[in-house]
């Protein structure tokens, strides 16, 4: 599909199949094409909900107002379709609209980043970090080498400069380490068996007093 239409990279929907496959918990979504479709959509998923872009020519969805949060209601569900077909006509008139992508909007999650990488001497990496300044203006992350154990991922969490931040701070519940470690072995487990990914972005993945979960999913093709 993403080859014969000349994409490089993956939809959201097609990735959320590739990461189930590896027992990678996603969150539940529904793909509508249109606001009809979303609504029906919106009542088999429960409120709130999030309303994000399908496009194949847009990567960073909120950057064209592609994200709708905190939708709790079939009226504002509808209203967001619009409102994003709308937005997205005017930031990039030239990008393919197929509808948007709606999912149950988690809560009391602590945002983190899984990523993988191909490097030339090492191979497949795998990438940890919590999600916001704490990556993009800190670089505070941690990397291995896959394939990676479960006490290797732990450590991974553990290593970051931030990390007491997952132990609970303020009155807040630490997050499911074992969960979001298990997350990372299996992003590891996916990179060595998949040569064709050349990068995936798992960003955020909730990190939950139980469970962690992927939102927002990215791959990356190579040749
Ligand atoms: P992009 O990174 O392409 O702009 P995301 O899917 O990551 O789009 O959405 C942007 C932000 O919206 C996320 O970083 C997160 O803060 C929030 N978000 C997205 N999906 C969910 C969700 N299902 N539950 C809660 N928050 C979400
Ligand atoms: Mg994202």
């Amino acid at each position: 599909m993403a080859k014969s239409e000349n994409r490089n990279f993956l939809l959201e929907p097609e990735c959320d199949e590739i990461l189930r496959a590896y027992n990678i918990p996603v969150i539940d979504s529904f793909f509508a094409k249109s606001p009809e479709e979303a609504v029906e959509a919106s009542k088999k998923l429960g409120f709130p909900l999030v309303e994000k872009i399908v496009s194949p020519d847009v990567v960073h969805k909120s950057d064209v107002g592609g994200v709708k949060v905190g939708l709790s209601s079939a009226d504002e569900v509808r209203k967001a379709f619009v409102d994003i077909q709308t937005s997205v006509k005017q930031k990039n008139p030239s990008a393919r609209f197929y509808g948007v992508y709606l999912q149950k909007m988690l809560k009391g999650g602590i945002e983190t980043i899984v990523g993988g990488t191909r490097d030339p001497q090492f191979g497949s990496v795998v990438v940890f970090g919590l999600g916001g300044i704490f990556v993009e203006v800190l670089k505070d992350v941690s990397f291995r080498v896959a394939p990676l154990s479960q006490e290797d991922a732990m450590d991974m969490i553990d290593e970051i400069r931030a990390a007491s931040i997952l132990n609970g701070v303020r009155g807040s519940k630490p997050v499911d380490k074992v969960a979001l470690a298990k997350l990372i072995t299996s992003v590891g487990a996916l990179m060595v068996e998949n040569k064709e990914i050349s990068s995936l972005d798992l960003n955020p993945v909730m990190a939950m007093p139980e469970g962690a979960v992927a939102v927002d999913s990215r791959i990356i093709l190579g040749d």
